[in-house]
């Protein structure tokens, strides 16, 4: 089974869907593997206020990106992987939402295609002023949170935020209480420089220490193992993000791990590709670490990026194979 293909530069491999089955091609070899493509939500098909609202990320995730700007690409320090700014200029979604377009938005998916989503994710970028965005990111999770429930649906779907923390860490408590939350405050990289080169705006304007204080404020109030934090598996040594995964398992906080990919708009684009052995390093040893902690992935199999799923599920175990002609 081939489960992704990352084609760089000019390559013999090629992606065409010419008909209703959508297969990838190697015209050098003469071969072809049909593409099985994720069917996208009738609803947001079907409607154009709703489509530009929201979006299925990953199969199963109903996402909302709001804002659709960061104050990091204003000031030229945006993560140097992030491709926000280029995205949104490309695409027609609102730039931000509110809490009541969000909540109508979830019953609407959930009232015409119950059982399809298995979460809702938001995210965004940041607003020069934390607390303000801050409290905005919280106000749509809580929205969320009330239309899973009045669907009937809390401990089915469950709601997922990904924000920038606050200045006043006493604003993490506006987190308490809100039904199947799951929350993340992103490191994106541990090795302290790697930090500082990769997320320069989160570096000068936050720091890397501030982040890890501001976590253990939110393992407090979301839970232990419902407080995420993301380390881009790719940016820094297997052993580092590694490191960074049990420190913060050891904390609570359940480590996202995503493999980079490169994404057309962002600054560092294709100039970094993790080889197929640091990504087999990593994910052997997030099984390790997730067989001693309970540790919930954050993406609850939804097709993307993510190691977790398949780490949690004991799919990692035992040494990678060694698959030839890998690097
Ligand atoms: S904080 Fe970094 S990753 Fe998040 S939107 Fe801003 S620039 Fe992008």
């Amino acid at each position: 089974m081939t489960v992704a293909v990352n084609v760089y530069g000019d390559d013999t491999w090629t992606l065409q869907a010419d008909d209703d089955q959508a297969r990838v091609v190697n015209s050098r070899l003469g071969v072809s593997w049909p593409v099985e493509a994720v069917d996208d939500l009738e609803c947001l098909r079907g409607s154009a206020a709703l489509g530009r609202v929201a979006n299925l990320y990953g199969g199963s995730a109903l996402s909302f990106f709001s804002p659709r700007a960061c104050y990091f690409f204003a000031d030229g320090t945006q993560c140097r992987f992030c491709s926000l700014a280029g995205t949104a200029a490309d695409t027609p979604f609102a730039n931000r939402l509110s809490a009541a377009q969000v909540r109508d938005a979830v019953a609407a998916v959930l009232g015409a295609e119950p059982g399809r989503i298995n979460q809702v994710m938001i995210v965004g970028g940041n607003e020069r002023n934390l607390d303000t965005g801050f409290r905005r990111h919280v106000g749509l999770a809580v929205a969320a949170s009330e239309a899973v429930a009045a669907a009937g649906m809390d401990g089915q779907v469950s709601v997922h935020l990904v924000t920038m923390p606050p200045r006043d860490l006493g604003a993490v408590r506006e987190l308490d209480g809100v039904p199947g939350l799951h929350t993340g405050f992103n490191l994106e990289a541990w090795d302290p420089a790697t930090f500082e080169r990769i997320a320069p705006g989160k570096s000068n304007d936050y720091g890397q220490a501030a982040i890890l204080a501001a976590l253990e404020r939110l393992v407090d109030a979301v839970g232990a193992y419902r407080a995420h934090s993301i380390l881009i598996a790719g940016l820094e040594p297997p052993a580092s993000t590694l490191s960074g995964a049990a420190s913060l398992a050891a904390m609570g906080v359940s480590p996202i791990t995503n493999v980079f990919h490169s994404d057309v708009h962002s600054q560092i684009g294709l100039s970094v590709r993790p080889s197929y052995r640091e990504l087999a390093e990593v994910a052997s040893g997030l099984s390790e670490l997730h067989a001693r902690h309970p540790i919930r992935p954050y993406w609850k199999g939804c097709g993307r990026n993510a190691l977790d799923f398949e780490a949690s599920h004991g799919m990692f175990d035992g040494a990678p194979p060694a698959l030839d002609g890998a690097s």
